[in-house]
């Protein structure tokens, strides 16, 4: 018999409603938990997501995708098999979808947090039989400090690089980062700008009254005066175009939960790290796991071997899989 959910190497798929959760090529039917390039794919030609996360899928798959939008908690019924979507925290629109039939129920978390994001909501722990956790950060070297601290630290980062006419710029991503540091920062330290990439997902968000700042858009032609105080928000790969090249001087930070391990090497040029994350920590995976009240766990999504391990060591029956 088969299971209610399959690890395949096209995603993860239920053959009883055929279709995938997240799908890494084309599927007849997609579940998409958000909108980041590794969940979301062109191809499918049909997505089903949450209403804030449909929007982003038209942005970045194009305009003519078929797509649902639901609410959290609404379910859908696929061939009997009950799906429905409950917030993640990752980043706004991100959802835990859950599967129900026969009265056996899994979830698939998709990337979550479980520290509150004013934006992007709270992780929301659902009682399961089998629990598919992400484990990007599943090694107990990455335990998060208060994103508050970080935060007061990132403002007097700007603060003092703003008192010595250096210009600040922060990497992060235009979808979930860059909004997050956007609402948390203390705007009235100076001007802030944003890579024009994340200004259109800001967009989006203003239309669904996402509470996201109004600030600057960046472009090849803002002059150096203006920026010299500024804190700038771009992606990571953005730097590369040139755009800051005519600021005499400027401090690059990244803020990310890699900068609890790889420090500032990990992203040429940044002269310093924040660690903050989007994704759960150590102890936000252990409590998860323990929040779902389930035995069985599949663990995809970066440190899976090490994590299934250690769930085994105590009692879990888990298994990494990597797909
Ligand atoms: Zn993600």
């Amino acid at each position: 018999m088969s299971q209610l959910l399959e690890f395949t190497d096209r995603g993860i798929y239920c053959p009883r409603a055929d279709c995938y959760i997240d799908p890494k090529r084309g599927a007849e039917r997609a579940i998409i938990t958000h909108a980041h390039s590794d969940h979301a794919r062109r191809g499918s030609k049909y997505y089903l997501a949450h209403a804030l996360t449909v929007p982003v899928l038209h942005h970045r798959l194009g305009k003519k995708i078929s797509t649902q939008a639901v609410e959290y908690g609404e379910e859908i019924i696929i061939n009997g098999v009950r799906f429905s979507l409950h917030p993640a925290g990752h980043v706004v629109g991100s959802s835990q979808v859950r599967v129900e039939y026969a009265g056996q129920v899994w979830v698939v978390t998709g990337d979550y947090k479980l520290e509150h994001d004013p934006l992007a909501g709270s992780f929301d722990p659902i009682k399961c039989d089998v629990f598919c956790t992400e484990s990007t950060f599943g090694l107990p070297v990455y335990r998060w400090a208060d994103s508050a601290g970080v935060i007061r630290d990132i403002n007097e980062w700007w603060r003092k690089n703003k008192q010595n006419g250096i210009t600040s710029v922060l990497f992060g991503y235009s979808l979930g980062k860059a909004q997050r540091l956007l609402y948390s920062i203390d705007t009235s330290i100076g001007p802030v700008y944003v890579h024009p990439a994340i200004e259109q997902i800001n967009a989006l968000f203003r239309q669904h009254n996402i509470p996201i700042p109004e600030v600057n858009t960046l472009s090849e032609t803002t002059p150096y005066q203006k920026l010299k105080t500024a804190l700038v928000i771009i992606p990571p790969n953005a730097m590369k175009n040139g755009w800051l090249d005519h600021v005499a001087e400027l401090s690059t930070a990244y803020a990310s939960g890699w900068m609890a391990t790889q420090g500032i090497s990990w992203v040429r040029n940044a002269d310093t790290g924040f660690v903050m994350s989007d994704h759960a920590d150590w102890d936000g995976l252990n409590e998860a796991v323990w929040l779902s009240g389930s035995d069985t766990v599949y663990v995809t999504h970066g440190f899976t071997g090490q994590f299934s391990r250690w769930l085994c060591e105590n009692g879990y029956d888990a298994r990494p899989v990597d797909m």
